[in-house]
Protein backbone atom coordinates (compact mmCIF):
# COMPACT_ATOMS: atom_id res chain seq x y z
CA UNK A 1 0.00 0.00 0.00
CA UNK A 2 0.86 3.27 -0.30
CA UNK A 3 -0.15 6.46 2.28
CA UNK A 4 0.39 9.71 2.08
CA UNK A 5 -1.62 12.85 4.05
CA UNK A 6 -3.36 15.89 2.08
CA UNK A 7 -3.74 18.02 4.94
CA UNK A 8 -6.28 15.79 7.42
CA UNK A 9 -7.00 13.37 5.57
CA UNK A 10 -4.65 10.04 5.25
CA UNK A 11 -5.13 8.47 1.44
CA UNK A 12 -3.90 4.84 1.27
CA UNK A 13 -3.84 3.55 -2.37
CA UNK A 14 -4.44 -0.22 -2.26
CA UNK A 15 -3.75 -2.68 -4.76
CA UNK A 16 -6.82 -4.30 -6.19
CA UNK A 17 -5.68 -7.22 -8.48
CA UNK A 18 -4.02 -7.11 -12.14
CA UNK A 19 -5.67 -7.79 -15.39
CA UNK A 20 -4.62 -7.83 -18.46
CA UNK A 21 -6.57 -6.49 -21.46
CA UNK A 22 -6.22 -6.42 -25.14
CA UNK A 23 -3.78 -3.53 -26.59
CA UNK A 24 -5.71 -2.34 -29.46
CA UNK A 25 -8.67 -2.13 -27.39
CA UNK A 26 -6.83 0.42 -24.68
CA UNK A 27 -5.72 2.65 -27.00
CA UNK A 28 -8.73 2.84 -29.50
CA UNK A 29 -7.36 4.56 -32.77
CA UNK A 30 -3.88 4.77 -31.95
CA UNK A 31 -1.42 1.99 -34.61
CA UNK A 32 0.43 -0.36 -32.19
CA UNK A 33 3.60 0.56 -33.54
CA UNK A 34 3.07 3.85 -30.81
CA UNK A 35 1.46 2.73 -27.82
CA UNK A 36 3.38 -0.74 -28.29
CA UNK A 37 6.60 1.49 -27.62
CA UNK A 38 5.08 2.67 -24.15
CA UNK A 39 3.34 -1.03 -23.20
CA UNK A 40 4.74 -4.40 -23.92
CA UNK A 41 1.92 -6.62 -25.17
CA UNK A 42 1.87 -10.35 -23.91
CA UNK A 43 1.63 -12.99 -26.41
CA UNK A 44 -2.05 -12.59 -26.82
CA UNK A 45 -1.37 -8.98 -27.37
CA UNK A 46 -2.70 -7.89 -23.95
CA UNK A 47 -1.27 -5.43 -21.78
CA UNK A 48 -0.63 -5.52 -18.21
CA UNK A 49 -3.27 -3.04 -15.79
CA UNK A 50 -3.28 -2.51 -12.03
CA UNK A 51 -6.43 -1.75 -10.26
CA UNK A 52 -5.43 0.96 -7.75
CA UNK A 53 -8.46 1.83 -5.31
CA UNK A 54 -7.75 4.82 -2.94
CA UNK A 55 -9.11 4.83 0.66
CA UNK A 56 -9.55 8.24 1.87
CA UNK A 57 -10.06 8.63 5.86
CA UNK A 58 -10.73 11.88 7.25
CA UNK A 59 -10.09 10.15 11.04
CA UNK A 60 -13.81 9.62 11.52
CA UNK A 61 -15.20 8.10 8.13
CA UNK A 62 -13.74 5.88 5.70
CA UNK A 63 -14.79 6.36 1.73
CA UNK A 64 -13.56 3.98 -0.35
CA UNK A 65 -13.31 4.85 -4.20
CA UNK A 66 -13.74 1.83 -6.57
CA UNK A 67 -13.46 -1.75 -5.66
CA UNK A 68 -11.52 -3.85 -8.53
CA UNK A 69 -12.43 -6.62 -9.72
CA UNK A 70 -13.54 -8.33 -6.92
CA UNK A 71 -13.83 -12.38 -5.78
CA UNK A 72 -16.10 -14.70 -7.62
CA UNK A 73 -14.71 -15.03 -11.12
CA UNK A 74 -14.75 -18.50 -12.99
CA UNK A 75 -12.15 -20.02 -14.76
CA UNK A 76 -12.97 -18.33 -17.97
CA UNK A 77 -12.96 -14.70 -17.07
CA UNK A 78 -9.58 -15.66 -15.13
CA UNK A 79 -8.17 -17.09 -18.30
CA UNK A 80 -9.14 -13.93 -20.88
CA UNK A 81 -8.61 -11.02 -18.51
CA UNK A 82 -5.77 -12.59 -16.20
CA UNK A 83 -7.80 -11.82 -13.20
CA UNK A 84 -6.78 -12.91 -10.17
CA UNK A 85 -9.59 -13.61 -7.31
CA UNK A 86 -9.24 -10.97 -4.35
CA UNK A 87 -11.95 -10.45 -1.27
CA UNK A 88 -12.61 -7.18 0.15
CA UNK A 89 -10.69 -9.06 3.44
CA UNK A 90 -7.79 -9.39 1.31
CA UNK A 91 -8.10 -5.70 -0.03
CA UNK A 92 -7.82 -4.12 3.23
CA UNK A 93 -5.74 -6.74 4.90
CA UNK A 94 -2.65 -4.55 3.74
CA UNK A 95 -4.14 -1.29 5.46
CA UNK A 96 -4.56 -3.08 8.80
CA UNK A 97 -8.53 -2.98 8.03
CA UNK A 98 -11.79 -5.01 7.72
CA UNK A 99 -14.58 -4.78 5.06
CA UNK A 100 -17.16 -3.67 8.16
CA UNK A 101 -14.30 -0.38 8.74
CA UNK A 102 -15.80 0.97 5.41
CA UNK A 103 -18.38 3.55 5.43
CA UNK A 104 -18.89 4.66 2.15
CA UNK A 105 -17.47 3.27 -1.39
CA UNK A 106 -17.57 5.77 -4.25
CA UNK A 107 -18.12 3.85 -8.10
CA UNK A 108 -16.69 6.29 -10.76
CA UNK A 109 -18.83 3.53 -12.83
CA UNK A 110 -20.19 0.57 -12.72
CA UNK A 111 -17.73 -1.86 -15.26
CA UNK A 112 -16.53 -5.05 -13.61
CA UNK A 113 -12.84 -3.75 -13.43
CA UNK A 114 -14.31 -0.67 -10.89
CA UNK A 115 -17.09 -2.38 -9.38
CA UNK A 116 -16.20 -5.98 -9.22
CA UNK A 117 -15.32 -5.54 -5.38
CA UNK A 118 -18.59 -4.04 -4.45
CA UNK A 119 -20.59 -7.18 -3.69
CA UNK A 120 -19.25 -11.07 -3.15
CA UNK A 121 -20.34 -14.58 -3.54
CA UNK A 122 -22.21 -16.41 -0.96
CA UNK A 123 -22.45 -20.19 -0.52
CA UNK A 124 -25.74 -20.49 -2.64
CA UNK A 125 -24.31 -18.44 -5.51
CA UNK A 126 -26.13 -15.44 -4.51
CA UNK A 127 -23.89 -11.99 -4.30
CA UNK A 128 -24.03 -9.63 -1.11
CA UNK A 129 -22.56 -6.53 -0.16
CA UNK A 130 -19.03 -6.84 0.54
CA UNK A 131 -18.78 -3.59 2.62
CA UNK A 132 -21.61 -4.82 4.82
CA UNK A 133 -22.02 -1.15 6.65
CA UNK A 134 -20.88 0.82 3.62
CA UNK A 135 -23.08 3.38 1.34
CA UNK A 136 -22.42 3.04 -2.46
CA UNK A 137 -22.92 5.59 -4.37
CA UNK A 138 -22.50 6.35 -8.61
CA UNK A 139 -24.32 8.29 -10.61
CA UNK A 140 -27.89 7.75 -11.83
CA UNK A 141 -27.09 7.72 -15.40
CA UNK A 142 -24.40 5.25 -14.85
CA UNK A 143 -27.14 3.05 -13.37
CA UNK A 144 -29.02 3.71 -16.69
CA UNK A 145 -26.98 3.00 -19.23
CA UNK A 146 -26.02 -0.46 -17.01
CA UNK A 147 -29.08 -1.50 -17.42
CA UNK A 148 -29.51 -1.30 -20.95
CA UNK A 149 -27.58 -4.46 -21.54
CA UNK A 150 -27.53 -4.07 -25.28
CA UNK A 151 -25.02 -6.82 -27.19
CA UNK A 152 -22.13 -3.82 -26.81
CA UNK A 153 -22.08 -2.90 -23.40
CA UNK A 154 -23.35 -6.17 -21.49
CA UNK A 155 -19.71 -7.86 -21.07
CA UNK A 156 -18.48 -4.95 -19.13
CA UNK A 157 -22.16 -4.54 -16.90
CA UNK A 158 -22.79 -7.66 -14.84
CA UNK A 159 -25.74 -7.39 -13.15
CA UNK A 160 -24.87 -9.15 -9.80
CA UNK A 161 -22.33 -6.15 -8.89
CA UNK A 162 -24.82 -3.78 -8.45
CA UNK A 163 -28.46 -4.90 -8.49
CA UNK A 164 -27.92 -6.90 -4.89
CA UNK A 165 -26.85 -3.20 -3.96
CA UNK A 166 -30.25 -1.74 -5.21
CA UNK A 167 -32.21 -4.34 -3.93
CA UNK A 168 -31.11 -3.87 -0.62
CA UNK A 169 -31.28 -0.04 -1.17
CA UNK A 170 -28.02 0.31 -0.51
CA UNK A 171 -26.91 2.22 -4.02
CA UNK A 172 -27.15 6.44 -3.57
CA UNK A 173 -27.54 7.55 -7.20
CA UNK A 174 -26.26 10.86 -8.02
CA UNK A 175 -27.13 13.54 -10.25
CA UNK A 176 -23.77 15.13 -11.83
CA UNK A 177 -21.52 17.26 -9.22
CA UNK A 178 -22.06 15.94 -5.97
CA UNK A 179 -20.03 16.18 -2.40
CA UNK A 180 -19.88 12.60 -0.59
CA UNK A 181 -18.05 12.99 3.12
CA UNK A 182 -14.64 14.23 2.54
CA UNK A 183 -14.87 13.83 -1.65
CA UNK A 184 -16.31 15.38 -4.02
CA UNK A 185 -17.09 13.57 -7.60
CA UNK A 186 -17.35 15.65 -10.99
CA UNK A 187 -19.30 13.94 -14.11
CA UNK A 188 -16.84 12.95 -16.76
CA UNK A 189 -18.80 11.19 -19.78
CA UNK A 190 -17.51 9.53 -22.21
CA UNK A 191 -15.90 6.06 -21.42
CA UNK A 192 -19.31 5.46 -20.34
CA UNK A 193 -22.34 8.22 -20.22
CA UNK A 194 -22.61 8.28 -15.99
CA UNK A 195 -18.60 7.96 -15.16
CA UNK A 196 -17.75 10.27 -12.69
CA UNK A 197 -14.14 11.31 -11.39
CA UNK A 198 -13.51 11.31 -7.66
CA UNK A 199 -11.46 14.96 -6.25
CA UNK A 200 -10.15 15.11 -2.82
CA UNK A 201 -8.62 18.27 -1.37
CA UNK A 202 -6.54 18.54 1.75
CA UNK A 203 -3.89 20.40 2.99
CA UNK A 204 -3.98 22.72 0.06
CA UNK A 205 -3.43 19.87 -2.26
CA UNK A 206 -6.44 18.56 -5.07
CA UNK A 207 -6.08 14.60 -5.47
CA UNK A 208 -8.17 13.63 -8.56
CA UNK A 209 -9.09 9.87 -9.18
CA UNK A 210 -9.23 9.63 -12.58
CA UNK A 211 -10.66 6.35 -13.13
CA UNK A 212 -11.22 5.52 -17.20
CA UNK A 213 -10.94 9.66 -18.20
CA UNK A 214 -7.16 8.61 -18.05
CA UNK A 215 -6.53 4.73 -17.39
CA UNK A 216 -2.95 5.02 -17.91
CA UNK A 217 -0.51 7.65 -17.46
CA UNK A 218 -0.14 6.56 -21.72
CA UNK A 219 -3.92 7.90 -21.91
CA UNK A 220 -2.78 11.83 -21.01
CA UNK A 221 -2.20 12.47 -24.91
CA UNK A 222 -5.84 13.33 -26.31
CA UNK A 223 -6.71 11.02 -28.91
CA UNK A 224 -5.35 8.56 -26.72
CA UNK A 225 -8.67 6.81 -25.50
CA UNK A 226 -9.95 3.52 -25.46
CA UNK A 227 -11.79 1.64 -27.35
CA UNK A 228 -14.27 0.59 -24.80
CA UNK A 229 -15.71 3.85 -24.54
CA UNK A 230 -18.85 4.13 -25.66
CA UNK A 231 -18.82 7.91 -26.61
CA UNK A 232 -15.12 8.58 -27.59
CA UNK A 233 -15.54 11.86 -28.89
CA UNK A 234 -17.65 13.29 -25.66
CA UNK A 235 -14.22 11.22 -23.79
CA UNK A 236 -12.43 14.00 -25.72
CA UNK A 237 -14.33 16.73 -24.63
CA UNK A 238 -14.10 15.67 -20.88
CA UNK A 239 -10.47 15.54 -21.43
CA UNK A 240 -9.87 18.48 -22.75
CA UNK A 241 -12.33 20.24 -20.05
CA UNK A 242 -10.68 18.43 -17.10
CA UNK A 243 -7.02 17.56 -17.76
CA UNK A 244 -6.07 21.96 -18.49
CA UNK A 245 -7.21 22.13 -14.95
CA UNK A 246 -4.90 19.36 -13.46
CA UNK A 247 -2.07 21.66 -14.93
CA UNK A 248 -2.69 24.87 -13.87
CA UNK A 249 -3.55 23.93 -10.00
CA UNK A 250 -1.13 21.40 -10.74
CA UNK A 251 -3.34 18.46 -9.39
CA UNK A 252 -1.57 15.08 -8.05
CA UNK A 253 -3.31 12.30 -10.55
CA UNK A 254 -4.31 8.82 -9.80
CA UNK A 255 -4.25 6.77 -12.90
CA UNK A 256 -6.35 3.70 -12.23
CA UNK A 257 -4.74 1.06 -14.42
CA UNK A 258 -1.23 2.38 -14.16
CA UNK A 259 0.73 -0.39 -12.32
CA UNK A 260 4.00 1.91 -13.47
CA UNK A 261 3.23 4.95 -12.72
CA UNK A 262 -0.22 4.77 -10.04
CA UNK A 263 0.18 8.48 -9.18
CA UNK A 264 2.01 11.80 -10.76
CA UNK A 265 1.82 15.61 -11.74
CA UNK A 266 1.06 16.89 -14.95
CA UNK A 267 2.52 20.29 -17.03
CA UNK A 268 1.66 21.22 -20.53
CA UNK A 269 3.57 22.31 -23.22
CA UNK A 270 3.16 23.10 -26.55
CA UNK A 271 -0.41 21.81 -25.86
CA UNK A 272 0.84 18.16 -25.13
CA UNK A 273 0.42 17.47 -22.07
CA UNK A 274 2.86 14.59 -19.72
CA UNK A 275 3.24 13.34 -16.51
CA UNK A 276 5.58 13.76 -13.53
CA UNK A 277 5.69 10.45 -11.64
CA UNK A 278 5.12 11.39 -7.67
CA UNK A 279 7.13 8.98 -5.84
CA UNK A 280 4.57 8.48 -2.92
CA UNK A 281 7.17 9.21 -0.47
CA UNK A 282 6.80 12.63 -1.78
CA UNK A 283 3.66 13.33 -2.42
ZN1 LIG B 1 -14.46 1.17 -17.46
Amino acid sequence: VIRWAAGDLQLTLLDAGRLRLDGGAMFGVVPKPLWSRERTPDERNRIELAMNVLLVDDGRTKTLIDTGAGSGWGEKERDIFALENKTAEQLLAPAGLRPEQIDRVVNTHLHFDHAGGNTEPQADGSRVAAFPRAEYFAQRSELEIARVQNERIRASYLPPLYEPLVEADRLRLLDGVAEIGPVRVEPAPGHTPGMQIVLIEGGGETVAFMADLVPTASHLRFPYIMGYDLEPLVTLESKKRILPRAVSEGWQLIFEHDAETPMARVTSEHGRITAQALNPQEA
